[in-house]
């Protein structure tokens, strides 16, 4: 048995970006690539399960 469809809750993040310092909200499971609105930078990249964010999570959002 797989849990493919079983997968837990998707939350949105407040991601602080540590190129620039933006905070931004994101969407912790998002299937692309988000970047910062302000420099460019990736926050998010999809791994096909959850996704990496690579800035640090200032607030996580329900
Ligand atoms: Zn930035």
């Amino acid at each position: 048995m797989d849990n493919l469809f079983l997968k837990p809750k998707s939350k949105f993040v407040k991601v602080k970006c540590e190129n620039c310092g933006n905070q931004q909200i994101v969407f912790q499971s998002s299937a692309t690539v988000v970047k910062c609105l302000k420099c460019n930078a990736v926050l998010v990249e999809p791994t096909g399960g959850k996704a990496k964010i690579n800035g640090s999570i200032v607030k996580v959002l329900d």
